[in-house]
């Protein structure tokens, strides 16, 4: 369905963020031990591997504390896909609902929303429960998000304002997404994977988050973003 839409949602890791903050949690374990997660994540993002299979084993093995959690968090901000602020300022800017759905982890995922100005409510991630120590002591199971179809479900269940809704992500689990979003747009930029790029009925390859905007805007609304001194710049920005 061509646009306009009510909401844009994103993904969170190589989609808002260039880091996948599992491979960040990794940083510092045993070596085998990381080799073995980082070849089930991988399989799991291409499509070649149930989400499920891999999310359980992973996080009992990785065992994140709340601090190490904070610490993936301020690594996201830090490194932001190039103009992810101001594309979602200009998503808010012409009325729209901005919101992350990502099968990662929550209390990082939130730091992406605050430093971008989403709103909480609209932040849909893996939560988990520390304890009082701040050791980790498991995920939450009743999450949709840590098994294939989750966003889905996810998408499914937000409010009808939000509809209709634009869904943009880098992987296997956002490609699920296109049928249930009025527009599923693939992202490339950060990494480029042969499964959405086939499958995505548009597909965008810029390193710059603004290169999504033309998928998501009628010329209308981009007319109005190239109007305001304020987002300019940005429109040019979605080339490159
Ligand atoms: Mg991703």
């Amino acid at each position: 369905m061509p646009p306009p839409f009510a909401a844009v949602y994103f993904d969170c890791d190589s989609t808002l963020s260039t880091i996948e903050g599992v491979d960040e949690l990794l940083q510092g374990i045993d070596p085998v031990l990381r080799a073995e997660i980082q070849a089930l994540t991988e399989r799991a993002m291409n499509g070649d591997l149930p989400l499920a299979e891999v999310y359980a084993t992973r996080l009992q093995r990785l065992a994140p504390r709340r601090a190490q959690l904070d610490a993936i968090g301020a690594l996201y901000v830090a490194r932001l896909v190039p103009d992810a602020l101001a594309t979602i300022a200009a998503l808010q800017h012409l009325g729209k609902h901005t919101g992350i759905v990502s099968g990662g982890l929550l209390p990082p995922v939130q730091h992406v929303a605050q430093a971008l100005g989403i709103p909480a409510a609209n932040v849909h991630a893996v939560p988990i429960a520390f304890a009082a120590d701040g050791s980790y002591l498991d995920f939450d199971r009743q999450s949709p998000l840590w098994r294939n179809g989750g966003k889905v479900e996810v998408l499914r269940a937000l409010p009808q304002g939000h509809r209709p809704l634009a869904f943009v992500g880098d992987g296997a689990t956002d490609l699920e997404t296109q049928g249930t979003a009025e527009r599923f747009v693939g992202f490339g930029g950060v990494v480029a994977r042969p499964i959405v790029q086939q499958k995505a009925e548009v597909f965008v390859a810029t390193r710059s988050l603004a290169g999504v905007l033309p998928a998501v805007l009628t010329e209308a609304e981009q007319r109005a973003l190239a109007a305001d001194p304020r987002f300019a710049a940005l429109l040019s920005a979605a080339g490159r």
